[in-house]
């Protein structure tokens, strides 16, 4: 077709012409016609979390009236909120359960991280993380995501940025999703949990009455505006959150809607609304509204919450004030506080020729030979006889571990409520077993921004006659779909019974306890967890406890439960660890002298091995930034300008602090395990821990031999073996369990 330029020119003054009056007829017959699209963020849960039943049942609320009303509705998630330890399955079952409802489910960034202090390749790294679990779940009904909502409605800090990004989730097919109408339910949400917490249902009430009354002004507000801007009401889109005020009163709110005239419909319909196209000014927010009334140049103002609501949430706000540091701000911090400015290098098992590389000749492995002597008291005397041990050396041994290597528990704990979730009977092989989820509840009125929960299994033989031995495990939590790493080839894996089951065979039950739902495994979590509640969130100071001494005292608040619980007989209760769980499980038997036998499973550097061994992992390694928030933030000094030889402590005296208590240290075989956690340098420490079970008139290894592999030295109360496997307790469980029946069946 020919058409010139004159008539190209007058063909699209018809078109505008047309247009325009195809949109005056379309306001006019729809008359006052108004339509919302309804978005709920922060999937699965806004605001303070909390534990997986009452999530569920917020859940089924929003839910149960999301399907009366057959509303359509997208919802947000944050993928991070998912990772709960012990509760990501479940978790990841009720986002299910949003997609099965009919809601699509879109992205809100992993982490909920808010675009204005965070550089674009962050962000966008954020976005694409958000957008796994939510991606596999929708593809099971045959969709996929395309909304993308900015948290805290915060776009790019410039036009460019927010561009860039935009042309990002463009490429992976997403749009970006507006709002219009947002209602502060986030806002009334806190005075509402307070209320809920409290049980005030006169409060309950009150919150809701006003919440209801300020999103009916709200919505009037928004109208008005649209009207002025635009003479006709748009397509608007509501913001909403995934909390217990909206599972409470979604009912009510949408019968507000309707009684005005609103009818729902989806975000994909409201975003055809031309409106969304309005050549606006830049803001870096995703309230339209705003934009809108910005770009014409003219301000409104929106009605504003009830001030109680505002005070709470104000209040709330001032709490949450905790630091956030990355481990190498906070291990520089620490350094700084120690007034150190280098460290040695920790080994380096990667590269052979490197000046730091790891040493695995035993000619090389002990320049510190001579190791402090656990019967030497501070004043130069000799300890003679059990009493003296047991009452003076013994708490010099604890203050210089609490002091330079572990860190000391704070004086005033908080205490921990027990609550039992579920009781349940099941089997375990062929044996039926009775199994209890318990969480602590930590008291945080102290510092309320931040919550800690101790996640526990208990299992016991549900034909128990009375109470019977558990062993506690410290579990790892591995993410939903991570497995972890198949053994080699070659490895020996002996089919047959699994641990539980060898200890139900025994009669005995187990209980597992995960260390990290309260005392994260990294640097950063050092202001948060039982160790930042304790200290209001703040840095640690230098003999403040670390991870592992954080560990142990969990342990010990699953043993304070154990002695409530009459399946168990708390006096016949034991620890095992692998890895830097085993060191915590020394540092537990160390510690709290209830436990009554430890099973260490390669513990290596900071457990069972000698900190003076040149072998393997080294007290450098365990100074350095990835993980020093094991220990005390003293220990790094030995790491620079200290040596390890300047501890006036070494690992055969945390041994000896498990005296008279029976102790096993295990470790798997140099060539399947490698030799990082140096098993020779754990049995030179089991040995040199002989003179203080000796003088408490207990049995010690019985040799300073090293054994050749599996041969198991269990007769006295420090015990050693060798298994040839890899990195796991597993293949000595059997071994252990001959041990320990020696100490649980003849009472
Ligand atoms: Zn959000």
């Amino acid at each position: 077709m020919n058409i010139d330029r004159k008539q190209l020119n007058s063909l699209g003054k018809i078109i505008s012409i047309a247009s325009a009056t195809l949109l005056i007829f379309i306001a006019t017959a729809r008359g006052q016609t108004k339509e919302i699209a309804i978005t709920i963020d922060d999937l699965p849960l806004n605001g303070k979390q909390f534990e997986l039943a009452r999530l569920k049942s917020m859940t089924d609320k929003l839910l149960a009236s999301i399907k009366l009303e057959h509303l359509p509705v997208v919802g947000f998630v944050n993928e991070s909120l998912l990772y709960v330890p012990g509760e990501a399955d479940g978790r990841i079952a009720l986002l299910r359960q949003w997609a099965n409802a009919g809601v699509e489910l879109g992205n809100h960034t992993f982490a909920h991280v808010g675009f204005k202090d965070t550089p674009l390749t962050q962000y966008e790294d954020d976005f694409v993380r958000g957008d796994t679990i939510t991606r596999a779940i929708m593809k099971e009904s045959g969709g996929k995501p395309r909304y993308f909502r900015h948290p805290f409605l915060q776009m790019g800090p410039t036009l460019e940025l927010e561009q860039s990004f935009e042309k990002f989730i463009a490429e992976r097919g997403y749009v970006k999703a507006p709002v219009t109408i947002d209602i502060l339910d986030w806002m009334f949400r806190v005075a509402y949990a307070n209320a809920v917490t409290q049980r005030d249902e006169a409060m309950m009430k009150k919150v809701a009455a006003e919440y209801l009354n300020f999103a009916g002004r709200k919505i009037d507000f928004t109208e008005r505006v649209s009207n002025e801007l635009f003479g006709r009401p748009v397509k608007q889109i509501l913001l909403l959150h995934a909390n217990e005020l909206n599972a409470d009163n979604l009912d009510q709110l949408i019968e507000a809607f309707k009684s005005k005239g609103y009818r729902f419909i989806t975000l994909e319909e409201a975003l055809k609304d031309d409106v969304y196209k309005f050549p606006d000014k830049y803001l870096p927010t995703s309230d339209w509204l705003g934009l809108w009334s910005f770009s014409k140049g003219k301000s409104f103002d929106a009605p504003k919450p009830p001030e109680f609501i505002q005070k709470i949430w104000d209040e709330s706000q001032a709490v949450q004030i905790v630091k956030e540091l990355t481990p190498e701000q906070d291990h520089r911090l620490m350094m700084d506080q120690l007034h150190i400015t280098s460290l040695r290098p920790g080994a380096n098992p990667n590269d052979p020729n490197a000046p730091n590389a790891v040493n695995y000749d035993e000619a090389k492995a002990n320049p510190y030979p001579n190791l402090p002597d656990p019967l030497l008291l501070k004043n130069g005397k000799r300890v003679t006889s059990a009493k003296q041990w047991l009452t003076q050396r013994r708490a010099e041994v604890v203050e210089d571990f609490d002091r330079e290597v572990y860190g000391r528990v704070p004086k005033n704990t908080p205490k921990v409520n027990w609550e039992l979730i579920s009781t349940s009977n099941e089997q375990n092989g062929d044996v039926p077993i009775v199994v209890k989820q318990l969480i602590g509840h930590v008291d945080n009125s102290s510092y309320p921004a931040i919550t800690v929960n101790i996640r526990l299994t208990l299992t016991t033989p549900a034909n128990a006659t009375g109470p019977v031995p558990v062993i506690m495990e410290f579990g790892f939590v591995f993410p939903p779909g991570f497995r972890p790493p198949s053994p080699p080839p070659g490895t020996h894996t002996p089919a047959g019974p699994t641990w539980q089951q060898q200890l139900l065979a025994k009669g005995w039950g187990y209980a597992v306890l995960l260390p990290s739902s309260y005392q994260a495994d990294n640097g950063a979590g050092l202001t948060k967890g039982i160790i930042g509640l304790s200290n209001k969130g703040q840095p640690r100071k230098p003999d403040d406890w670390g991870a592992l001494r954080a560990w142990a005292w969990g342990a010990s608040r699953a043993l304070d439960y154990f002695e409530t619980d009459k399946a168990v007989d708390a006096k016949r209760v034991g620890i095992e660890g692998l890895s830097r769980f085993g060191k915590a499980a020394l540092v537990t038997m160390a510690y709290d002298e209830r436990f009554a036998i430890g099973f260490i499973g390669s513990s290596g550097e900071g457990g069972a091995k000698l900190h003076r061994r040149a072998f393997g992992e080294l007290v450098e390694n365990l100074a350095g930034s990835g993980e020093y928030h094991w220990m005390a933030g003293n220990f790094i000094k030995y790491a620079g300008p200290l040596t390890p030889n300047n501890l006036p402590v070494d690992a055969h005296e945390l041994i000896a602090l498990c005296a008279p208590r029976p102790v096993f240290i295990s470790s798997g075989s140099p060539k399947v395990e490698g030799q990082w956690v140096d098993a020779r340098g754990m049995f030179m420490a089991a040995a040199a821990a002989g003179p203080v079970y000796r003088l408490l008139g207990r049995k010690d290894l019985g040799t300073t031999e090293f054994p050749p592999m599996e041969t198991a030295l269990i007769d006295g109360e420090v015990a050693f073996r060798q298994h040839s496997g890899g990195h796991t307790t597993g293949p000595n469980w059997p071994t252990f369990i001959i041990f320990a029946s020696r100490y649980f069946e003849t009472r």
